[in-house]
């Protein structure tokens, strides 16, 4: 980034303010003093890993946190399937993707990869996310490209 820095604006505020914040916001102007997100411990990731059990009180904002889906485990996860029909998303059943979050967020490791398929599978999304994200997608590539020479030259 140094040798060669970027012409556009990049920030580690996107999350904060497209997610966090909003729901931070919610929280605090309806007064909500329950707040429940389906996170699994054995999904693993930074999220699970942020949490030590299911429920934690959180005075500070007068709002407590519930996980009831903390504890399950994969085999937890398909009996509940089964036992209530769930139908998951295509991205999922079709897509073939693992995990979803933002469409082509440009900071996932393996975002090439999910270009590909919603390309293939959602051509008008991936149309809108090549308008929003073009930027950040060609300076990553030519870092990665710029990494790899680095590499190849230390060798
Ligand atoms: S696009 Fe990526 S960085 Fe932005 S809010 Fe979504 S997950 Fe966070």
């Amino acid at each position: 980034m140094i040798e060669n820095p970027p012409m556009f604006q990049i920030s580690n505020k996107c999350c904060d303010f497209a997610k966090k914040k909003v729901a931070h916001n919610l929280i605090h102007d309806c007064n909500y003093d329950l707040s429940i997100v389906g996170v699994r411990k054995s999904e693993g990731g930074v999220r699970a890993q942020a949490y030590k059990n299911c429920f934690d009180d959180n005075n500070d904002n007068g709002c407590d946190n519930y996980r009831p889906i903390f504890w399950y485990k994969d085999q937890d996860k398909t009996d509940y399937e089964n036992a209530y029909g769930i139908i998951h998303s295509k991205c999922y059943t079709e897509y073939g993707l693992k995990r979803t979050g933002c469409v082509g967020c440009p900071y996932g490791k393996d975002f090439e990869y999910e270009l590909e398929v919603i390309k293939q599978y959602e051509p008008k999304l991936y149309k809108a996310v090549n308008n929003i994200f073009k930027d950040s997608y060609e300076y990553t590539r030519k870092y990665r490209q710029f990494i790899k020479e680095l590499e190849s030259k230390r060798e």
